[in-house]
């Protein structure tokens, strides 16, 4: 379920809502595929926000914080479980099964309704000790600019997700942003419209500013998009992106430049991380 489709009943009791429908999905899951319950290993979450030792610490978009999901669950159903931030997950999978299984060095980028990511170096997830570290999306790009969720002010992920490109397509058309990601892309990104093509071109900008930022500081040798921004492929938008990123005057590293893949695992690829054990 995407963030901005919540109703404001479903937030109210945001908690409970969540617990019972990981319940009823899984039953259904359970039902389908006609397996025993018992038989389960062990239960994976993908979940946003920040995610430490198993608790969801934060999750500032859904209005979250030192939320124990796993303790709440286990009331319904005692298997194991583990849950991780949804674009590690996804960072994973694609590491493992994915476009970043031939590289040591890599970066994984998820652009959604938020801006997440993880970094590999050495073939291997980095990791810090002190809480989760890699807050891709609250690296600020526009010191004092747009006031984020997070309580800073600049943050990438205000400028460079794709609920940023969606808010601003819906101000300058003057038109209720509740249209869906598939819409927008195939309706209303018409590079044609003057007003459009701005919005377009600073998105762009923006977006690689925090990716040559990130280009800079590890040397990747590839860089993996995901999230709805991984159905761009084919569209002038992702190939703007391209010449931003490989013009040298844009980064440090003259010589550095990675290739930029969109993630093959696309939407699947959090469900299939969150069971990579690491
Ligand atoms: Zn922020």
């Amino acid at each position: 379920m995407e963030e901005q489709d919540l109703t404001r009943e479903y937030r109210s009791n945001i908690k409970d809502n969540i617990v019972s429908l990981i319940i009823e999905l899984l039953n259904k899951v359970v039902e389908e595929s006609k397996i025993n319950l018992n038989d389960i290993e062990f239960i994976g979450i993908a979940s946003p926000g920040t995610i430490s030792n198993n608790i969801i610490v934060q999750a500032t978009n859904l209005g979250l914080e030192n939320f124990d999901i796993i303790s709440e669950l286990q009331k319904y159903i005692n298997l194991p479980m583990q849950i991780k931030n949804d674009s590690k997950c996804a960072a994973l999978a694609e590491k493992y099964y994915g476009n970043m299984q031939k590289n040591d060095d890599c970066i994984f980028l998820c652009l959604g309704t938020g801006i997440g990511g993880a970094v590999f170096l050495n073939g291997e997830m980095l990791v810090p000790k002190k809480v989760s570290g890699f807050e891709i999306g609250h690296m600020v790009i526009n010191k004092g600019g747009r006031q984020c969720n997070c309580g800073k002010r600049g943050c990438f992920e205000t400028y460079a997700s794709m609920r940023a490109l969606k808010n601003k397509i819906a101000e300058v058309l003057d038109i209720d942003s509740d249209f869906s990601g598939e819409y927008m892309r195939s309706k209303l990104l018409d590079l044609n419209n003057k007003k459009v093509r701005e919005v377009v071109e600073q998105f762009v900008e923006d977006l690689s500013v925090g990716i040559c930022n990130l280009i800079d500081i590890f040397e990747p040798e590839v860089i993996v998009i995901g999230g709805s921004f991984s159905h761009y492929q084919d569209t002038p938008i992702y190939q703007m992106l391209l010449d931003k990123i490989n013009n040298p005057q844009n980064r440090f590293n003259k010589h550095a430049a990675p290739e930029i893949k969109m993630a093959k695992l696309k939407n699947n690829a959090g469900i299939i991380g969150a069971t990579i054990q690491i």
